[in-house]
Parts: structure tokens; sequence; C-alpha cells
């Protein structure tokens, strides 16, 4: 990695929504997946086809495997010979954390069709009323700020459980190793900050229609109890630093 050009580990802790990140400039993540884009698109390849991805994380085991016995090599070390030692599995699952945000995703779900569905009258009713009163254009920066709000329930109703799930499997594993405690509160964090922007957003939605504010009222008590959840079990959030967004 180029140290200078990228900032290490600042795709362990960031939200993965590549085109809102300022970042994308210091990330090698990016900067790969933007190349594996070009070498594709360059071949005339639909690089989201299924074969196509298969090849790629194909050829991305091969290079860390590659790498893999280049360590092995340089420092000595027989992989045959390693002890054999059991793994144990830390499993989350059942925690009443995980169970909460495993809802959240549920009923915000269900909320996401229907705001789709009111959006996309309002879309049309909107284009009506222009064409009648231009200077109903005005509504189009709501509106605007709608599909924004929309966007990120939606972006992170999905993001919530895989960062939650990851950080009570790290806070499980703590006695490992420091990285697992720092992994668990890191985690945490973007989980964290996740829930806030939703909570902004709903409240936008909240506002904006009669119609959705009882369904939108819901979703804000279910993930009240998850913000309230995540800072009893990770108080280590507030003070992490993720490589990046908080140096
Ligand atoms: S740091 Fe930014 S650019 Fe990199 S993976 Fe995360 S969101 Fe995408």
């Amino acid at each position: 990695m180029k140290q200078d050009k990228y900032i290490p580990g600042i795709y362990n802790y960031c939200d993965r929504w590549c085109e809102r990140c300022l970042f994308g400039h210091k990330c090698l993540l990016y900067a790969k997946e933007q190349k594996r884009l070009a070498r594709h698109q360059a071949k005339g390849e639909e690089p989201y086809d299924w074969n196509t991805v298969m090849q790629d994380i194909k050829e991305d085991f091969d290079e860390t495997l590659k790498l893999l016995y280049k360590i092995e090599e340089e420092q000595g070390i027989d992989l045959n010979a390693l002890p054999e030692e059991e793994y144990k599995k830390y499993d989350p699952s059942n925690h009443p954390l995980m169970k909460t945000a495993n809802g959240y995703l549920n009923v915000a779900r269900k909320f996401l069709e229907n705001i789709r569905k009111t959006i996309q009258k309002e879309g049309v009713d909107l284009t009506r009323r222009i064409e009648i009163i231009p200077s109903a254009k005005g509504d189009m920066a709501t509106l605007k700020e709608i599909i924004s709000s929309y966007e990120v329930i939606s972006w992170y109703h999905t993001l919530l459980p895989v960062k939650i799930h990851r950080a009570l499997k790290s806070k499980m594993e703590r006695h490992t190793g420091e990285f697992s405690q720092s992994d668990a509160d890191g985690s945490a964090k973007v989980a964290y900050i996740a829930i806030t922007k939703s909570m902004n957003a709903l409240k936008v939605i909240y506002d904006w229609d009669e119609d959705l504010k009882d369904s939108a009222l819901t979703l804000l008590v279910e993930i009240e109890k998850l913000r309230k959840g995540v800072d009893k079990e990770f108080p280590g959030h507030h003070t992490f630093k993720r490589p990046g967004f908080d140096d």
C-alpha cells in the first residue's frame, strides 16, 4: 500500500456508501474497485455479472494466497505444521441487541415500500402541478430532500444489523486480544452514526406526509431502542477514532 496516498484501514470503519464518501481518493478499496470496473468496461464485460464477480473473487483469493506464501517464505513459517487448535465459534444472533436490529430491518423494509409509492405518486402529481402553476417548481427541492431521506433510511437499515453483529461478535472474542475490543467499538461507532442519520431522515419523513406519520413514529421508537442499546453495550464507541474520518 502506498502509505502517502491511501489511509490505512479507512474502509474498516466506514459505511460503504462510496458514492457519498469524501475519502474515495484516500481509499485503497475504492481505488481497486474503480480499477476493476475500468478493466471490465475496457473488455466490454458486465462488471456485476455473476460469472465476472466470481472470476474477480477467484483472482483476489489467488493474490491473497501468493501473499501468504511470500510471508511464509520470508518469515520461515511452515503453514502446514501449525498446531491444530479448535476454533471456537461466537454467534451473537440471539443477543437482544441483534434481535432489535433485525426487528428494525423488517419494519423499515415495509416502511420503505410505502415511502417509495408515496414518492412516485408525488413525483407524478408535482410534474402536473408545475405544468399548470410554474411556481410549484419550488416543491421540487422538498421532494429531493424526501428522496435523499428515503435513500438514507434504505442504505442504513441493512447496514445496521451487519455492523451490530460484527460489534457483538468482536466483543465476545475480546479475550482473544486487544484488537477485538477495539473492533467492537469501531463497528459500534459506525452503527451509531448510521442510527443518528436514519433518525434525522425519519424525522424529515414524519414532518412531510400525514399518512406516513404513524409508521415513521413506530420506526423512530424502534431505532431509539437500538441507539440506547448500542450506547449501553459499547460505551467505548464514543472515543473510538476511525482512520481518516476522525483524525
Ligand atoms: S472509505 Fe469511503 S470510499 Fe472507501 S470503502 Fe468506505 S465508503 Fe467507500
